[in-house]
């Protein structure tokens, strides 16, 4: 079978990296929504606690209870089940209409809309927030916002922080008004963070740089940071092929010399994104991608029992014309996850 394996080394490496440059292990929260990226949310989820890191992000509240114990603190970004109470969750308020839905004594963390224009209230929606929580003895622990493009080299960032500055003077006034605790702010995730020089945040929300990837402009000053993940597959069968036979669906490669050809069983139905005749996609160790993908098998020029496909996944994004996100997180959870 096809397998991941997942670099401890190098996932602890970049934690390091990330740590120092939010001030503390304390000042980061992983993000492991979507299957870790499609690392594998419990494997990522323990080795994260093994480094020491003791916030989580997650999507659903199902991701959540999967790594209760791991962790002191997990944000639950978009969840609209919201009847499972723990001391540990924190449900993010993406809208004004859910705070009669949301149960009392619950903590939620209040989304604020500074221009990504996706989920969370407005700035001038905040006190009706802060009250409505409060009036229902719902405690409010973090008010977070999320940038629209703090990758690409504009003023959009700096834009976003200044309403996120105004809006957290706001929260602090409320809160003393109110005799509130004052909550947690955050706005990071990881292009955002490595913008900063002076990292003023509670805590950052750090997903695809945990994994080894930025995609910020070259102008940045990037972090040295390592891919965590590389994909691996297994040879099912191995034939010599004849000058002028194709191979696989539409025919699509035609062999210009005799040559020993093997299937692989990695394909689209495995999340390795299907490849056509107009992509050329060739492993780290120099093997080519013949004709399509299939949906279980690829074909390779080599006879080798194992191939790593791929060991970062850049070169990958490039040709599917993708980010580095996508092409980790589709891969399917049936692929083994094996931490080396
Ligand atoms: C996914 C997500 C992140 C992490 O973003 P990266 O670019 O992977 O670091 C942070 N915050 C929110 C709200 C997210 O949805």
């Amino acid at each position: 079978m096809a397998k991941i394996l997942l670099s401890k080394e190098n996932l602890f490496h970049n934690l390091n990296i990330i740590c120092n440059q939010a001030g503390s292990k304390d000042k980061v929260a992983v993000v492991l929504k979507d299957n870790a990226y499609g690392h594998g949310l419990l494997e990522i989820a323990q080795l994260a606690n093994e480094f020491g890191i003791k916030k989580a992000v997650v999507r659903t509240l199902d991701e959540a209870q999967i790594i209760e114990d791991l962790f002191d603190d997990i944000l639950i970004l978009s969840e609209k089940n919201f009847d499972t109470y723990s001391h540990t969750f924190h449900i993010t308020l993406n809208t004004l209409e859910d705070i009669d839905n949301i149960p009392s004594y619950c903590k939620v963390n209040i989304k604020i809309d500074t221009g990504m224009h996706r989920n969370g209230i407005l700035p001038e929606e905040l006190e009706e927030a802060i009250l409505g929580l409060t009036k229902r003895n719902i405690k409010i622990t973090g008010v977070f916002t999320h940038h629209r493009n703090a990758d690409t080299l504009s003023t959009d960032f700096f834009w976003q922080n200044s309403i996120f500055r105004d809006v957290k003077e706001d929260v602090k006034s409320l809160c003393e008004k109110l005799s509130l605790d004052i909550p947690s702010f955050h706005s990071c995730n990881s292009s955002a963070l490595f913008r900063h020089t002076n990292f003023s945040d509670n805590f950052a929300r750090v997903g695809i740089a945990c994994y080894g990837y930025l995609e910020n402009d070259s102008t940045f000053n990037l972090p040295n940071l390592k891919p965590v993940l590389s994909l691996w597959a297994n040879r099912i069968s191995t034939r010599m092929i004849k000058k002028g036979q194709c191979i696989g669906y539409g025919a699509t490669y035609q062999a210009k010399e005799d040559m020993t050809v093997s299937t692989y069983d990695i394909g689209y139905g495995n999340g390795f994104l299907r490849l056509n005749e107009n992509q050329k996609y060739i492993t780290p160790k120099g093997y080519k991608i013949l004709g399509r993908v299939s949906m279980d098998s690829i074909s390779l020029n080599s006879d080798d029992d194992q191939v790593c496909i791929f060991e970062d996944v850049r070169e990958l994004a490039k040709i599917q014309n993708t980010i580095s996100y996508e092409i980790t997180t589709t891969l399917s959870s049936n692929i083994k996850r094996i931490i080396k």
